[in-house]
């Protein structure tokens, strides 16, 4: 007898996207959607590290919504974890449980992403300059994407200026991965890449549903070239 489905939530379209992501997908309540945005790189044209990402943005006054926002009139920052057993740095949803299930391997997006950006119109609070927004929320509109978490160029998380009670948040460091995703979300191709989550790091999650799905085409054309073989003798 099967198990009942787990209940769907709001944001399973948004957590299957960022799962299936090689880039930085996140709410964008500036927008109103999820958008995928670049990678932050230091003034020497340099990737800031997964485990400077927190204190980057929080220099900043920024802070990475959590898919929670969606379903808010604010915004809510998600949380940035290191797992301890691999080192491997996480932005997770705020909640420690039954969360959006926003879930990024900062670690592995840092290797895979191809987006980069310098955000020189984000500066420190301590330089005192006011970040400038504009001309990306402008274009934006402009171009209007009617894509899933269309690129945001220029746009790098929601700022203190729109919500001065927001931070970015972090945690201490994780000895139990959370898997929130497989117990709070509809079943999918995003969840059976969730359950191998469990045991073994996002990128190589990835590789491994894809050979599984290839495994599995790979035998369903050979079923199909034996029946029709066998239809021909
Ligand atoms: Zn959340």
């Amino acid at each position: 007898m099967q198990s009942p489905a787990p209940p769907s939530s709001p944001y399973d379209a948004y957590v299957d996207f960022q799962c299936s992501s090689s880039e930085l997908v996140i709410y964008a309540p500036s927008v109103g959607q999820i958008v995928t945005i670049a990678w932050p790189l230091n003034s020497s044209s340099d990737p800031i590290t997964p485990t400077g990402i927190r204190h980057w943005l929080r220099i900043r006054g920024l802070h990475w919504p959590c898919f929670c926002a969606s379903t808010v009139d604010t915004s809510v920052s998600s949380r940035i974890v290191v797992y301890a057993s691999t080192s491997y740095v996480y932005a997770l949803c705020h909640k420690q449980q039954f969360g959006c299930g926003f879930e990024i391997n900062l670690t592995g997006i840092l290797a895979s992403s191809v987006l980069h950006s310098a955000y020189g119109h984000l500066p420190t609070i301590r330089s005192e300059n006011a970040p400038f927004m504009a001309d990306s929320l402008a274009n934006f509109f402009l171009r209007a994407p009617n894509v899933t978490a269309p690129y945001f160029e220029g746009y790098c998380s929601e700022h203190c200026i729109d919500y001065p009670d927001v931070h970015q948040l972090s945690g201490d460091s994780l000895c139990i991965f959370p898997f929130k995703r497989a117990v709070s979300h509809k079943p999918s191709a995003a969840k059976t890449t969730v359950i191998r989550w469990k045991r073994t790091t996002f990128l190589e999650t990835r590789l491994e549903s894809v050979e599984d799905l290839n495994s599995a085409s790979a035998a369903a054309t050979s079923a199909q070239a034996m029946s029709s073989s066998a239809v021909a003798a």
